[in-house]
């Protein structure tokens, strides 16, 4: 049976990827279950050895909402996503954040590009929402021009970098399509928390 050690070890550095040029991945774990069960078992006393098990145990604190164990195990990601997706992503206040810098470093060529079929409806019920998809032919329409809109900005990027503007002042006109990378450190139940949120079936699909 393949252990906990070496499930991480097959995930550590794995990109998983996202959109058209975004990844998730995994870089590092610290605690496992075990962690989580020892901790929940420094509240309930020994007793709790007797009569159940580490995964009955576990079930038990989730179905209680007994969290704080769950904040023993921490898992640090790299991410590459764009802008306006980070933006929301930003919120989650309870995680630990080192994200690339373009103040120091020239920004990321690579923005979000949607494809002809992809563009979404406004939905009529969810007001933050989307609801079906575009005609394909209007969508390539769509397409083209936010090409030619990405592909302008990052020329005029460009120019004002060869001039010799300051890189904090050259990226203020970049679109929220452009690409960054962070690396993003939250604890199991934080991590339990957001992907709750994000995942519910009424979050936008962004
Ligand atoms: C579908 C959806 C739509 C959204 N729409 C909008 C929007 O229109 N406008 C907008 O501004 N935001 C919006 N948000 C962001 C949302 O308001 C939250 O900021 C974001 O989801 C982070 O949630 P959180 O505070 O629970 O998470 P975290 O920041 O990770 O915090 C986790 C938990 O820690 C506790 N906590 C953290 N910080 C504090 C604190 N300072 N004081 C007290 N308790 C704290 C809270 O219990 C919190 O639930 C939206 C989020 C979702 C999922």
């Amino acid at each position: 049976m393949t252990t906990f050690a070496e499930t991480v070890e097959s995930l550590r550095w794995k990109k998983f990827p996202v959109l058209d040029d975004g990844f998730v991945c995994l870089v590092d774990v610290m605690g496992s279950d075990a962690a989580v069960v020892q901790a929940a078992r420094v509240s309930y006393g020994e007793g709790t050895k007797r009569v159940s098990d580490d995964r009955t145990l576990i079930r038990y604190l989730m179905r209680h909402r007994h969290t704080t164990p769950f904040e023993m195990a921490e898992l640090k990601f790299l991410v590459r996503v764009p802008m306006d997706i980070w933006r929301q992503w930003i919120r989650h206040r309870t995680a630990s954040v080192n994200e690339y810098s373009t103040r120091y470093s020239v920004a990321i060529d690579a923005a979000h590009r949607t494809a002809a079929d992809q563009w979404r409806r406004q939905s009529n019920g969810n007001r933050q929402g989307s609801q079906g998809l575009l005609p394909a032919d209007l969508g390539a329409e769509l397409s083209a021009e936010e090409r030619e809109l990405q592909d302008r900005a990052r020329e005029i990027y460009q120019r004002r970098l060869s001039l010799g503007v300051a890189r904090e002042q050259a990226r203020k006109d970049l679109p929220l399509s452009t690409y960054t990378e962070a690396y993003w450190k939250i604890d199991l139940h934080n991590l339990l928390h957001f992907l709750e949120l994000r995942l519910d079936s009424s979050a936008q699909w962004e």
